[in-house]
């Protein structure tokens, strides 16, 4: 039985109301970026083209490079991988929690700002889902004090909450990030770190760069 810490200080359930609220508020734009990035096998490739810059990878295939290294992605324990099938729906029933719950909150309170417009669908471009995810979730949490007078929204986001950190293990996303690292195509060792730079040409949106640890080679993107 837990201490009634509210009794004692009446302020304490706000507090830890608020940090909750933050917390799985701010996972939402990187769960929803490495979900869709899951879904990018399925979405483009296919087509021919290398959206991203991402070199095609000769003889055993795109597709099968992508599987296998899906495969060691899941952090569920359930180590059957994820398939980019998989990933869509669950990029999908994220953004659907996010725009219903946003919607709902808009139809709750008199918000100080408009409500972003939210499409139906999550953006095919990560980086694009989750500047969109951003955008939402800090009109959410602008307004996190007046939504946490609406008792009436509580089990949406609860039940919200619970899908974010389940999708949260699934793809390995933590706050210290603990995703094995990528094979390199160069000498074949797994041992290829990722990080985020800005764009040389100027545009707003991140590149992503990668480096093998172990012989040296760099990408933009992928190995
Ligand atoms: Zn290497």
């Amino acid at each position: 039985m837990s201490i009634p810490v509210d009794a004692i200080d009446p302020t304490a359930t706000a507090r830890r109301w608020s940090e909750k609220f933050t917390y799985h508020l701010d996972l939402i734009p990187v769960v929803l970026e490495a979900i869709v990035e899951t879904t990018l096998p399925a979405l483009g490739v296919s087509r021919g083209g290398s959206r991203f810059d991402r070199p095609q990878v000769t003889g055993g295939g795109y597709q099968d490079t992508m599987s296998a290294m899906l495969a060691v992605f899941d952090q569920s324990g359930r180590a059957d991988g994820i398939q980019p099938s998989a990933a869509v729906k669950d990029a999908r029933e994220l953004w659907s929690w996010l725009v219903e719950y946003t919607n709902a909150v808009d139809a709750w309170i008199a918000p100080t700002r408009p409500a972003p417009t939210l499409a139906s669908r999550p953006d095919a471009d990560p980086l694009t889902a989750r500047a969109l995810a951003l955008t939402a979730c800090g009109w959410l949490i602008d307004h996190a004090d007046t939504i946490h007078t609406v008792t009436e929204l509580d089990e949406h986001s609860e039940a919200m909450f619970t899908e974010i950190r389940r999708l949260r293990g699934r793809y390995g996303v933590t706050p210290r990030p603990r995703t094995p690292r990528e094979m390199c195509t160069t000498c074949g060792r797994r041992d290829v770190v990722a990080a985020w730079a800005s764009d040389p040409s100027g545009s707003p949106k991140p590149i992503r760069v990668a480096r093998c640890r172990s012989c040296g080679e760099t990408w933009r993107g992928r190995p």
